[in-house]
């Protein structure tokens, strides 16, 4: 029988970070993926369009990740390994019905300037905002890097009630809670300026009008002013083929084509991992899945093997909202109308603005498909352009306001929408629908597509079991399911009822994206000193 120190089950960003970091440490490691290709979201493929054309499938950008603190640990072996991420000084701009358009850029400067341009006093509201979110974004940005139930947790919550006292820190957590609505409308008087930032809400798992949403949103208009819109050159593969690396490396393994369908309990704690095909994987320190609540205390573990409040409230936990993916080949570079930086951003969104995002979300949650969707427009060859052959283009779109579920109508009243199921023919009438008015801002879209493909949320969910119903979030990022309540409130944070059992990904804190966040946080607990050399270390070492 194999036996490692840790098994990982499943083999996206948080899995491979988090095992190559203990890789680092000296532990043996083994990572088994079910697919045939490593990555989980991140998935990319030279096969999709034509010849010369990389497409991620899934996730393309990859702003958490280099801000994140697996990314700080692991740089240097990474780059190395060859990994190398491109920028831009565009992430993100809205493009209007209207032709107009509004701009964030990564220069604090040319961003007043522009919200300026829309509303006078906007762009002093925009640095006001800033400034203020930076004054304590060690505890914005904490509460998203630390495990909330832990001493490191209570440390947080010490040290913001020791800077605001009682009535600041209610003050605090208050404004916290506010919408992205409310939000948005406190801050800036101009339309564009809300338009620009409400769709980013969408890329938390949330929608405007969501408690938590507006403080989502800050945290990302201040990142990608901060951080833009890096991606690896060449695309994600070289940054999971990189981690795989030092893993197998270390004398570890990375392996495809493995699925698990049992984590094997004995006297409470958990000691291997047993394969669809029947090998057993032996686990001598951690077995760490990265995987839904649903399937960890659903399929993964036998029953009476936890609490039954535990299991009947994983059988309950919620996903969120369908996303489809279209992916075009372009012969040539897009003639977008109106502004011409458009042509050079990272990410367009193509909304009517707030309202229109509070809308189409609102349709979907109805099970809906909305009238006139947030089209997220993605040109991952503005900041690399090895992504296409020399003179074409990439779009790569994201369509993150759908049913979790059956559909039950249109809100246009035009697609049939059958007996609900995603059908090829239900994919692409929605899909000629959303390109038909992307085509009203790019000009040549219809004339120099050279093949488009389109994934509904039953071909994501195909791609990876933990995109449950096409949620690309792993369940919903809803208060009542996030931050302190992530995966579960019965157990919240990455320990499980089972010793020596970890749970890690999109579904655990701080949930989804690339910021490898949970694999590090278990990273770190399981390389933990143990007590006795803890408590040694805080014990003053006399001076001669
Ligand atoms: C379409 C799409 C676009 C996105 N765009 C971005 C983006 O641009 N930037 C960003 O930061 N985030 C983006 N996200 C979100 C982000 O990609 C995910 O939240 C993140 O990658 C999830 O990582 P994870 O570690 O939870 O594992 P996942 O990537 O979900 O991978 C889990 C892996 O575990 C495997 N697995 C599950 N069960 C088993 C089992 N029993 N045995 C073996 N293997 C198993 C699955 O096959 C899968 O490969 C996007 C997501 C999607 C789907």
């Amino acid at each position: 029988m194999a036996a490692f120190d840790a098994v990982f089950v499943g083999a996206g960003i948080n899995s491979l970070a988090g095992a190559a970091l203990l890789s680092q440490a000296g532990w043996r490691v083994c990572v088994l993926e079910r697919e045939d290709a490593l990555g989980g979201c991140i998935r990319t493929t030279s096969d999709l369009t034509r010849p010369g054309f990389t497409h991620e499938l899934l996730a393309s950008w990859h702003p958490l990740f280099t801000g994140s603190a697996a990314y700080a640990e692991l740089k240097d072996e990474l780059d190395r390994r060859g990994l190398e991420y491109l920028n831009t000084d565009l992430p993100t701009a809205s493009a209007f019905p209207d032709g107009s358009s509004a701009f964030l850029t990564t220069s604090l400067e040319d961003n007043v300037a522009e919200l300026d341009g829309h509303a006078a006093g906007d762009g002093a509201a925009w640095a006001r905002m800033f400034e203020e979110f930076m004054r304590d974004a060690d505890l914005s940005f904490g509460v998203l890097g630390a495990e909330l139930w832990s001493p490191g947790g209570l440390d947080l919550g010490r040290r913001a009630l020791h800077r605001f006292g009682r009535r600041g820190l209610l003050a605090f957590l208050g404004g916290a809670l506010v919408s992205c609505r409310d939000w948005l409308g406190d801050t800036f008087e101009s339309d564009a300026a809300h338009g620009l930032l409400a769709p980013w809400v969408l890329h938390t798992g949330l929608g405007p009008d969501q408690a938590t949403s507006g403080f989502m949103t800050q945290v990302i208009a201040c990142a990608l002013q901060l951080g833009g819109m890096p991606v690896p050159k060449g695309g994600g593969v070289v940054l999971v083929d990189a981690l795989a690396g030092i893993v197998r490396d270390a004398g570890g393994e990375v392996r495809t084509g493995a699925d698990v369908e049992r984590v094997l309990v004995s006297d409470g704690a958990a000691t291997a991992v047993r394969l669809a095909d029947g090998e057993v994987i032996r686990a001598d320190g951690a077995v760490v899945a990265s995987v839904t609540p649903t399937q960890l205390y659903g399929t993964l573990l036998g029953e009476g093997e936890v609490p039954a409040d535990v299991a009947r409230a994983a059988s309950r936990f919620r996903y969120g909202r369908g996303e489809m993916q279209i992916h075009i080949a372009m012969s040539e570079p897009p003639d977008w109308a109106g502004d011409e930086r458009l042509a050079r951003t990272a990410i367009v969104h193509v909304t009517p603005g707030l309202d229109g995002v509070s809308r189409a979300v609102n349709e979907a949650d109805r099970g809906l498909l909305p009238a006139e969707a947030t089209i997220v427009c993605g040109q991952p060859a503005a900041v690399d352009p090895t992504r296409a052959p020399e003179g074409s283009w990439i779009v790569w779109i994201q369509l993150q306001e759908l049913p979790g579920g059956r559909v039950k109508g249109d809100a246009a009243g035009e697609i049939d929408v059958g007996d609900g199921s995603w059908t090829e023919q239900l994919r692409e009438a929605y899909a000629d629908r959303v390109t038909e008015r992307l085509g009203r801002h790019i000009r040549n879209l219809e004339r120099a597509t050279l093949k488009r493909v389109a994934l509904s949320p039953a071909d994501v969910e195909a791609l990876n079991v933990n995109l449950v119903a096409g949620d690309i979030y792993g369940g919903s990022c809803a208060l009542d399911q996030n931050f302190l309540f992530r995966p579960l409130p019965e157990t919240p944070g990455h320990r499980t009822p089972v010793d020596g059992l970890w749970h890690i990904g999109a579904s655990t804190h701080p949930g989804p994206g690339l910021g490898a966040g949970s694999g590090y946080l278990v990273y770190k607990e399981l390389t933990k000193p143990a007590l006795p050399r803890r408590l040694l270390s805080k014990v003053p070492i006399p001076r001669r």
